[in-house]
C-alpha cells in the first residue's frame, strides 16, 4: 500500500487550519490568543485539540502508541472522515459487506461514493475472495464489521487477516462490539498492517454512547491524515474530563460486560423457547438477531406496551427478524413477561 498514492490530491496538499491552541500548547500565566472570555472558567476554554491527555489513558489501556489514535465525535466522524480524505467523489468506490452497519453508505452516499456490496453467506459469514473480486483500481476502502451489526457475529479471523493482506487500500475494522467478545480484537496486529483502520466506541460497553467518544486506531501516517481534516475542537471539555473520569472505573466497564454477556446467554435460551421464535442466531454483541414467524406483528405488539426493538425484516438476509439489545436483567424480564402473555 502507498498511501501518499492513496489520498486525494487536494487533502494532500491541503494546508490544515492552526488553531491558538495547535500553535502554542504549553503552560502560561495568562493566555491572550485565541479570543476566548476570561470568565466562567473552566469552560470559557478551548479543548485541547488533540485531546492529549484522554489518548494517553486509551493507549495505556489499549496497550497501543497514542499517536496510533484518533479520537471523533463518535465513531461515525472516523467514517466521514475516510471517505473525505481517500475517496474522489464520482470517481472512486468502496466495497462492504451486506448487511451491516448502515452509517458506511449513508457516509458514501453524503460525498457521492459508489457502494459496492458482497452479500455475506447464509450463515453471516464473508469470504475474503468475494469482497476482493469486487475491488478495482478506484476502490480505496474496505469495510467490514466484526461483530457484524444486525447479525451479532464475530467476523473471522483467518479471513480478515487474508483481506487486510490481499488489499492496497485501506480495511477498517468497526470493531463497536468487540468487548462483548473478549480476546478477538485485531488491536494487537495494529503494527502488523500499515492499511489496517480500526474502529472502536465509548458508546457499547463503556456506557456513555451520550458523551459522543469514538476511537480510530491506525498507523501514525494515517492518523496524521484524520488529524489534518478534522474540526479543530472536535471533541468538547465535556466528553474530554467525562472519559478521563470513567477511564478510572474499568471495573465498571467490565463488570457490565459480564452482565450482559450472561444476560445475552439467558435472553437467547428464553427466547428460543417461544413457539413464534424460529431461530435466535448466536451472537458476540450486546444484541440479538431473532428470526420469528410475524416479526412485524410482534414489533408492533411490543411497542403497544411500551418495549422497543428495532425491525430489521427489510434488510437482506434478516427476513422476518427483529434485533433486540441486551438490557438490564430488569428489563429482559419486562421483555420476557410481555412475550410470556403472547402465548
Ligand atoms: N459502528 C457500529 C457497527 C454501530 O452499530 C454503531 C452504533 N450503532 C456505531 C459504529 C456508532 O457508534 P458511535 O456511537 O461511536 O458513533
Amino acid at each position: 500500500m502507498n498511501l501518499q498514492q492513496l489520498i486525494r490530491k487536494n487533502i494532500q496538499a491541503l494546508k490544515p487550519y492552526s488553531s491558538a491552541r495547535d500553535e502554542y500548547t504549553g503552560e502560561a500565566m495568562v493566555f491572550l490568543d485565541a479570543n476566548e472570555n476570561p470568565f466562567n472558567a473552566p469552560y470559557n476554554r478551548y479543548p485541547d485539540p488533540l485531546q492529549r491527555e484522554v489518548k494517553k489513558k486509551i493507549a495505556r489501556l489499549k496497550n497501543c502508541a497514542a499517536d496510533q489514535i484518533f479520537l471523533g465525535n463518535g465513531s461515525d466522524e472516523p467514517i466521514d472522515l475516510l471517505f473525505r480524505a481517500f475517496c474522489e467523489p464520482g470517481q472512486d468506490n468502496i466495497v462492504t459487506i451486506d448487511p451491516t452497519y448502515g452509517m458506511y453508505q449513508v457516509a458514501a452516499d453524503i460525498n457521492n461514493i459508489e457502494v459496492r456490496r458482497v452479500k455475506l453467506n447464509d450463515d453471516y459469514s464473508f469470504s475474503a475472495d468475494a469482497l476482493l473480486k469486487e475491488t478495482d483500481a478506484n476502490t480505496k476502502l474496505i469495510f467490514v464489521c466484526s461483530p457484524n451489526n444486525p447479525t451479532g457475529n464475530l467476523l473471522d479471523k483467518n479471513e480478515m487477516t487474508k483481506l487486510i493482506q490481499g488489499f492496497s487500500g485501506l480495511v477498517v475494522v468497526d470493531e463497536a462490539y468487540i468487548d462483548f467478545a473478549p480476546g478477538a480484537s485485531l488491536l494487537s496486529e495494529l503494527n502488523q498492517h500499515p492499511n489496517l483502520v480500526i474502529l472502536q466506541t465509548f458508546s457499547k460497553a463503556w456506557g456513555m454512547a451520550g458523551i459522543r467518544l469514538g476511537m480510530a486506531f491506525a498507523s501514525e501516517e494515517i492518523i496524521r491524515i484524520f488529524n489534518k481534516i478534522k474540526y479543530p475542537y472536535n471533541i468538547n471539555i465535556l466528553t474530554q474530563q467525562k472519559a478521563l473520569e470513567l477511564m478510572e472505573q474499568e471495573s465498571d466497564k467490565n463488570q457490565w460486560v459480564e452482565s450482559l454477556i450472561q444476560e445475552r446467554a439467558k435472553l437467547a435460551e428464553q427466547l428460543s423457547n417461544f413457539p413464534f421464535v424460529v431461530k435466535v442466531f448466536p451472537s458476540d454483541a450486546n444484541f440479538l438477531l431473532v428470526k420469528m414467524h410475524d416479526a412485524r406483528g410482534i414489533y408492533n405488539y411490543l411497542v403497544e406496551n411500551g418495549i422497543i426493538v428495532r425491525d430489521r425484516s427489510k434488510v437482506v438476509l434478516c427476513n422476518e427478524s427483529l434485533r433486540i439489545t441486551v438490557g438490564s436483567p430488569e428489563e429482559n424480564q419486562i421483555l420476557m413477561d410481555k412475550l410470556n402473555e403472547l402465548i
